[in-house]
């Protein structure tokens, strides 16, 4: 193998060779280009935030339970229950989704409301102990 004149590469070393160049060369490029990176990032972190912006203002902005209103410590509780569970099968993006689809099944709470009414659920993680 590898003396084919009509072969464009000698042999598959040379081809893989040759792919991998092309890859890494691809990726230099976009290295290069300053905005590149940092664009990607920046958009997906604002978006992020405005998709929960959103879904904090469809919910009301404030705790469901005792009207506490910092964002920083709201959490989008699911009214049933099984936030946990929905959390790890949609993600927290995948809810924010839901939410701004449907609110209806979805609460604001604050981070000790979201506790104290786990705990009145039995809930509770017992790693918090
Ligand atoms: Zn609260």
């Amino acid at each position: 193998m590898g003396t084919l004149g009509w072969r464009k590469y000698g042999s598959d070393e040379e081809r893989d060779e040759a792919r991998r160049k092309r890859a890494r060369d691809r990726h230099n490029r976009l290295k290069s280009n300053p905005n590149y990176v940092e664009d990607r990032r920046t958009t997906s972190r604002e978006f992020r935030r405005d998709m929960r912006r959103q879904a904090l203002t469809i919910l009301g902005d404030v705790c469901g339970r005792c009207g506490f209103s910092d964002e920083r410590a709201l959490q989008i509780d699911h009214r049933d229950g099984g936030g946990r569970q929905e959390h790890a099968e949609m993600g927290a993006r995948g809810i924010i989704r839901a939410v701004i689809e449907d609110p209806l099944p979805y609460q604001l709470l604050c981070a000790n409301c979201n506790w104290i009414k786990r705990a009145e659920n039995g809930e509770e993680h017992r790693e918090g102990l």
